[in-house]
């Protein structure tokens, strides 16, 4: 697919974004306001989100980066999830947030909450940008979501297409022209 010759229609706007992770933010501050917070943002899609969410908490956090890989299809997970980078702190005095840009089979969010539940942490939570709930091969329901959305690819904000896009401050999807 030529991305360049089909229709962007956005799906999420900047300032629906930003509209939201306001909200999301105060929401995850209130409910970790008395304990120690450890976000955990899965690399690369998430690297927006995360940099956007973090501003908007109001209670102090640490932050660390987590690298998985999933084999198969360009666009979707085959099944077998791997760390390539882990965490080296020890997280038993922490609860941890995992923040990705989206849940689509969920096989990369279930993954890696039963690898870091394995480093005995207090609590294990998940937080996407987007969620694809049609998709799910596994079951699993994130704690707190940007937005749900249909079953359609989309990019922007982070999320890529042949490694590029990352860097559209909007989320969208691409169709074709004469549709
Ligand atoms: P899951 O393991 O839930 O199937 O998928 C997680 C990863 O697949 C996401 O972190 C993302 O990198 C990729 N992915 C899933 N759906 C989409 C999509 O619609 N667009 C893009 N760009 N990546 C996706």
């Amino acid at each position: 697919m030529d991305i360049d010759k089909k229709v962007w229609e956005v799906l999420c706007s900047e300032e629906d974004i930003a509209a939201r992770l306001t909200a999301l933010g105060k929401e995850i501050s209130d409910e970790y306001r008395d304990k120690k917070l450890y976000v955990i943002s899965l690399l690369r899609g998430s690297f927006v989100f995360t940099a956007d969410l973090v501003r908007k908490l109001d209670i102090p956090v640490k932050i660390d980066f987590m690298t998985t890989s999933s084999y198969g299809h360009d666009t979707e997970s085959s099944g077998t999830v791997q760390i390539v980078t882990d965490i080296k702190e020890n997280l038993e005095d922490y609860h941890v947030l995992v923040v990705d840009d989206i849940t689509d089979s969920g096989l990369t969010m279930k993954f890696v909450m039963d690898h870091l539940k394995t480093k005995n942490p207090q609590s294990v939570k998940s937080c996407v940008l987007l969620d694809k709930p049609e998709r799910r091969k596994v079951e699993i329901v994130p704690d707190y979501v940007g937005f749900t959305i249909p079953d359609k690819f989309v990019v922007g904000y982070g999320l890529n297409y042949g490694d590029y896009y990352r860097n559209i401050p909007y989320v969208f999807v691409v169709t074709d022209q004469d549709r």
